[in-house]
């Protein structure tokens, strides 16, 4: 016998039989999600289901790994962040399309792949940041303004070349085209304070270091900052703006999930998949990282409940999928990072 069926497990779970001493019940998880960000969740999994939830963490490599295992490797789920990543295991042919109405439930279509490849888990917004002291409050508000030449020496951002940064300006390329979106990125270019450097949290020590007054940053990053001692006074000097809350609302990318090509247990993958899309583990995910559920209607609390709700941009992530070549070209065209 090679896998009972979810639904035996299932039964086996509420009449109480110890699955694990019964069967090795298992599933693997290649991620690149860091062990303390989806390990409390995976706790959650296993004490309800039974299934050992065994998990690889990397921080590169794992697509090359998954490709060199080939019919071979033990994965049978994959995690990671940013539309990018998912969207290159989808496109390297390293996943499988999985059939759930309980994921697509709890999933906005937006938020996962047109073929059921990926899901988005977890969604992280993508956020302004400004002096508090030096740029008054409705000052700036949406992506546009950072090419305004008011800005002119005073915005921060991390390299063109992040996936972030370049999710953004697909996004740019999907709302205005990719003439006007150039002709944005040459103003941002023109107001930057200096050479794009540093991750995200460093843009805003630089403001709090009087650089700049101005930076791009995802959401969560003032939820770890306030928790540092060290970094805390960078996350008091800003103050949070959820860009274009007039008009399509503020960009979205996600951290998600996809099915591995030669899932070895794709039964507990699928229950796995479908737990974390659950209401509970969607809560936890909120808890624990400071990113938002991807289902909106979770109830948030602690410092994302003091953040207010605020309006997403919908837009279909893989139309940002789609536009990042073209928008990493663009990056060098402007010699943004130079
Ligand atoms: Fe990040």
């Amino acid at each position: 016998m090679k896998h009972p069926s979810a639904l035996l497990l299932l039964t086996m779970v509420a009449l109480g039989i110890s699955t694990q001493n019964v069967l090795a019940q298992e599933v693997n998880v290649y991620s690149y999600r860091k062990p303390q960000l989806i390990k409390p969740m995976f706790e959650a999994f296993t004490a309800k289901t039974g299934v050992k939830v065994n998990a690889v963490f990397a921080q590169k490599g794992m697509l090359e790994r998954l490709k060199s295992e080939g019919r071979n490797s033990p994965a049978d789920l994959v995690f990671t962040t940013d539309i990018g990543r998912l969207s290159d295991f989808k496109n390297a042919a390293l996943t499988q399309s999985v059939q759930s109405d309980i994921i697509n439930a709890q999933v906005p279509d937006n938020l996962r792949d047109p073929d059921n490849h990926w899901f988005g888990l977890t969604s992280r917004a993508r956020i302004i940041v400004a002096a508090k002291d030096r740029v008054a409050d409705g000052e700036i508000t949406t992506y546009e303004d950072l090419a305004d030449p008011e800005w002119n020496g005073r915005v921060c951002t991390r390299s063109g070349k992040h996936a972030y940064n370049v999710a953004l300006i697909s996004m740019m390329m999907a709302v205005h085209g990719d003439e006007k979106a150039e002709t944005w990125l040459n103003g941002v270019k023109s107001n930057l304070a200096r050479k794009p450097e540093g991750n995200d949290r460093g843009q805003v020590k630089a403001i709090k270091e009087g650089v700049c007054d101005l930076a791009v940053i995802n959401h969560y990053y003032m939820f770890q900052m306030i928790s540092d001692k060290e970094q805390k006074p960078w996350a008091d000097a800003v103050r949070v703006i959820f860009p274009n809350q007039q008009d399509r609302g503020t960009h979205m990318n996600i951290s998600g999930m996809a099915m591995a090509r030669y899932a070895p247990n794709p039964d507990n993958a699928r229950m796995l998949m479908e737990f974390l899309a659950s209401d509970q583990a969607q809560g936890m995910y909120a808890e624990v990282n400071g990113e938002y559920p991807v289902k909106q209607s979770i109830v948030l609390t602690g410092y994302l409940q003091s953040l207010g709700a605020f309006k997403r941009d919908n837009l279909a992530l893989d139309k940002v999928a789609t536009n990042r070549a073209e928008a990493s070209k663009m990056v060098d065209r402007v010699a943004y990072n130079e």
